[in-house]
C-alpha cells in the first residue's frame, strides 16, 4: 500500500499543476457565506437572552409602561439593538390594533419588530421567531403529563380584571427568546457582511405567538393584501436546550417541520435547508420532519402555510416540557452552543437562497408539469423556463416512494434534458438553478396538480 500511493500522489500533483491555467470550477461553497456563518457570536446570543429575561415578562399583555419590564420594554429594546447594527437595515415596528377576540383578552396594540435588509431583487426570505411568552400554573410539563385530549395551548380562565395588564413572571428564555436571540444575531451578520444579496431579507420578531399565532397571522394577511413576494420563511421556536426533561441530551441535531404534500414548496425549502445546512455547519445534523409540527402544538410558520406561504418550523431535538409555558423557562436551560449551531444552519440556508437564482418553473400555462415521454414513448424528457442568472441546472430524482432525492446531474445552460429509457411514472424528477458561484435555488418539481372531481351525472332520477 505504501509503495503504491507515491505514484498515485505524483499523478495527482502532475494534473493539479496541468489544470492551473484554465478556469477552475466554483467549489460547493461560498468562501462570503463561509465567514458569515464563522461570524455568529455565542456570547452575543448569549448577551441577548439575558436581555430578553430581563424583561420579567414578554407576555402580549402585559404592562407598555415601565422603561424595564413586559411587552413595551421589551419590543423597544429589540427594535433598538437591531437599529444600532448597520444603516442598511430598515428597522421598524409592525403595528396592528387587535379588539378582542379569542385569547386576546381586551382591546390591545400588537407590535411585531422587523429589520429588512433589502436586496436587488423584491423577493423576500424570512427569518423569524417570537419575542412574547406565557406561563400558566403547571405549565407545559403539567399539560403532556396529563391523559386526556387537552389542547396545551388552551387559555387559562380569564383574570379577574381583563383589562389588567398580565404581569405574571413569565421569562420565556427558550420559548422563544431562543428564536428571538437567533433572528436579531442574524440581523447583525447579514447587515454587516458586506454581501449584496439578490434576495430581501427580513428578520422578524412575531409578537402574540401564544395568543394563537396572531403577529404571523397578521402580517401574512397584510403580505397577501399587499401582494408582497414572501419566498421562503425559516421560523424558529425552542432551539436553544439540547436536553430533553427526560435527560436524554442531543447537541448535534436540529428538527425542522414541514406541511405536505411530499413535493410542497415547504418540504422543498425543508431540503434546501438540510442540504446546504451539511454543506456549510456538517457536525450539526438536520432531521426533516414530514408533519406540519408536533402534535397538539404550533408555531408562527403554521401562519404563513394557512395563507399559502412556504414555510418551516425549526424545533430543537430534545424539549423540556417543564421549562415551557413556565416560571422555569430560564438562562439556565439553554445550551448557548446548540443554540449557535442552529443559528449557523438558517444562515447557511437563508444565505444561499439569497445569493441563488429563483427556482425553475417547471409548468406550463395550465398548470400542468411540463414533463413527457418524448421522443420514443419511453423517455424522462423534462422541460423548464430558465431562470435569471442561472448558468446551469442541477436534476433531481428519486424513486417514485420515498421522501429525499436519490440521484443528482449538473447539467448546462439548457432548459430541456432527456433521460433516455427513464420511466417518468416511476421516479420523481426536479430541477434547480445554479449560478455562476454555485449558488444552488430550491428544486422544482414535477408533480400532477389534484384532479377536480367532475360528479357524473345519471338521468332518470
Ligand atoms: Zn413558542
Amino acid at each position: 500500500m505504501r509503495n503504491g500511493a507515491a505514484p498515485l500522489l505524483a499523478i495527482l500533483v502532475l494534473f493539479a499543476s496541468s489544470t492551473t491555467a484554465v478556469a477552475q470550477p466554483a467549489g460547493d461553497l461560498d468562501p462570503r457565506i463561509v465567514a458569515l456563518v464563522a461570524s455568529i457570536s455565542q456570547d452575543r446570543l448569549g448577551a441577548t437572552l439575558k436581555k430578553l429575561e430581563s424583561f420579567e415578562t414578554r407576555n402580549s399583555l402585559s404592562s407598555t409602561d415601565s422603561p424595564t419590564r413586559g411587552i413595551g420594554a421589551a419590543r423597544q429594546w429589540i427594535l433598538d439593538e437591531m437599529k444600532g447594527f448597520s444603516p442598511k437595515l430598515q428597522v421598524s415596528f409592525d403595528t396592528y390594533q387587535v379588539p378582542k377576540q379569542g385569547r386576546i383578552t381586551r382591546d390591545v396594540e400588537l407590535r411585531n419588530v422587523m429589520a429588512i435588509l433589502p436586496g436587488r431583487n423584491p423577493r423576500r426570505i424570512y427569518i423569524s421567531g417570537h419575542y412574547d411568552t406565557v406561563a400558566r400554573p403547571g405549565g407545559q410539563g403539567a399539560s403532556n403529563a396529563s391523559d386526556g385530549p387537552r389542547d396545551p395551548d388552551a387559555p387559562t380562565p380569564p383574570p379577574a380584571d381583563p383589562t389588567a395588564p398580565l404581569d405574571n413572571l413569565a421569562p420565556g428564555v427558550n420559548d422563544d427568546g431562543s428564536g428571538t436571540a437567533l433572528t436579531i444575531e442574524l440581523a447583525r451578520v447579514f447587515s454587516q457582511s458586506g454581501i449584496d444579496f439578490d434576495a430581501t431579507l427580513v428578520f422578524m420578531c412575531h409578537v402574540a405567538e401564544e395568543q394563537g399565532l396572531i403577529g404571523a397571522r397578521l402580517h401574512a394577511q397584510k403580505a397577501v393584501a399587499e401582494k408582497i413576494p414572501i419566498e421562503a420563511v425559516l421560523n424558529n421556536d425552542i432551539v436553544g436546550g439540547d436536553t430533553g426533561g427526560n435527560g436524554i441530551v442531543d447537541g448535534a441535531t436540529i428538527r425542522v417541520y414541514s406541511e405536505g404534500p411530499e413535493d410542497s414548496p415547504s418540504r422543498s425549502l425543508a431540503r434546501f435547508v438540510q442540504r446546504w445546512g451539511a454543506r456549510y455547519v456538517p457536525s450539526h445534523r438536520v432531521r426533516l420532519m414530514a408533519r406540519p409540527d408536533r402534535f397538539g402544538r404550533g408555531g408562527d410558520h403554521s401562519a404563513y402555510n394557512q395563507l399559502g406561504f412556504t414555510a418551516v418550523g425549526f424545533r430543537e431535538s430534545r424539549e423540556n416540557f417543564t421549562r415551557q409555558h413556565d416560571v422555569r423557562d430560564t438562562y439556565a436551560g439553554i445550551s448557548l452552543n446548540y443554540l449557535a449551531q442552529n443559528a449557523r444552519v438558517n444562515a447557511a440556508a437563508a444565505a444561499t437562497l439569497a445569493l441563488a437564482p429563483p427556482a425553475p418553473v417547471v409548468t406550463g400555462a395550465r398548470g400542468q408539469p411540463t414533463i413527457s415521454r418524448a421522443p420514443t414513448g419511453y423517455d424522462a424528457n423534462l422541460r423548464w423556463v430558465a431562470s435569471p442568472g442561472a448558468v446551469a441546472y442541477r436534476i433531481f430524482w428519486r424513486e417514485a416512494w420515498g421522501p429525499d432525492w436519490q440521484r443528482e446531474m449538473l447539467v448546462g445552460k439548457v432548459t430541456n434534458v432527456v433521460l433516455p429509457d427513464m420511466q417518468i411514472d416511476d421516479y420523481v424528477f426536479g430541477v434547480a438553478a445554479v449560478d455562476a458561484l454555485g449558488h444552488e435555488s430550491f428544486v422544482s418539481a414535477y408533480v400532477t396538480p389534484p384532479r377536480a372531481n367532475t360528479p357524473i351525472r345519471t338521468s332518470g332520477q
